[in-house]
């Protein structure tokens, strides 16, 4: 079983990572998780290559020059991120692929891979709980939370453009909605 893309799409601080963990670890999924390249400072609990390839704005744009990305985007001012063409092709062959990407990243993979990728968009139960969400975790500034908070309303208006929008209230009844989901998705 190998050759499917999941992307999961949220705005920041809905649960996606948190989600795309718990697919990760059901070994029956054969999920490997797609590193992105990024320009934005690494945090301290992330790993180089791991939760990112962190680089800088002047490799990034040479990867651009020379047609390596997938997709990419400015998500936030002055940051990139992107899918690197060379991060899918040896792992789709073995695995299926699960993406963390953004709104627009979302809907550009799926037109790359067309019946191949399943989209869904993680709905944050309201935007005052994303912002305690965000609070309590603690890794953002304030003039970065506003940011994070009014992108959110943007992408929360375009969910129907998704295969599924799942609200992430109570987490457990989300992992088991998902994980349901992405079986079936992978079984046909
Ligand atoms: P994202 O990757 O979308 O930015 P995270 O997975 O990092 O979001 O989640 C943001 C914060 O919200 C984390 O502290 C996480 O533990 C918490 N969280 C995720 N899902 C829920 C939920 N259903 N209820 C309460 N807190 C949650
Ligand atoms: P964060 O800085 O919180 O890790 O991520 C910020 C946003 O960038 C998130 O919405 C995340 O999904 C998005 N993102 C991460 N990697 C990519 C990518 O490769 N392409 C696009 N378009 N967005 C990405």
């Amino acid at each position: 079983m190998a050759g499917k893309v999941i992307i999961l799409c949220a705005p920041s601080g809905s649960g996606k990572t948190t989600l795309a963990k718990h697919l990760l670890n059901q070994e029956m999924f054969n999920l490997r998780f797609s590193t992105s390249a990024t320009t934005r400072k690494k945090r301290e609990n992330e790993t180089n290559g791991i939760d990112y390839h962190f680089i800088t704005i002047k490799e990034f744009e040479n990867k651009i020059s020379q047609g390596e990305f997938i997709e990419y985007e400015k998500v936030y001012d002055d940051v990139y991120y992107g899918t690197l063409k060379s991060e899918i092709k040896e792992l789709i062959k073995n695995y299926n692929i699960i993406f963390d990407v953004d709104v627009i990243g979302a809907l550009s993979l799926k037109k790359y891979f067309t019946e191949q990728a399943l989209t869904i968009f993680i709905n944050p139960p309201s935007l005052e709980e994303l912002r305690k969400r965000l609070i309590e975790r603690g890794l953002n500034s304030k003039d970065d939370l506003e940011e994070r908070l009014n992108k959110a309303k943007k992408e929360i208006e375009m969910k129907l453009s998704f295969d599924h929008s799942v609200t992430n209230d109570k987490l457990d009844f989300t992992k088991s909605k998902i994980s349901e989901i992405v079986k079936v998705f992978l079984k046909n």
